[in-house]
């Protein structure tokens, strides 16, 4: 993967973090334009705001890529 800081992210229009618990499998999508975040910042900041819904953040999460939010 690439794109290491936030701002590179919004950059490459691949706004959408895609992260993946190891618990159980689940992947959430998280928007990274939905809050104000330092743009120098590692795109991996975002990791301490999620919490899986399905296990309810029992797993620890991991960074399995970025996407343009089109599905
Ligand atoms: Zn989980």
């Amino acid at each position: 993967m690439g794109v290491a800081t936030i701002a590179a992210a919004l950059t490459a229009k691949r706004p959408w973090l895609s992260i993946l618990c190891e618990s159980c499998d689940g992947v959430t999508d998280l928007d990274l334009r939905m809050k104000p975040r330092p743009p120098d910042a590692s795109i991996r900041i975002a990791l301490r705001e999620v919490r899986c819904p399905r296990c309810n953040g029992h797993g620890r999460p991991r960074i399995v890529g970025l996407s343009g939010g089109i599905k």
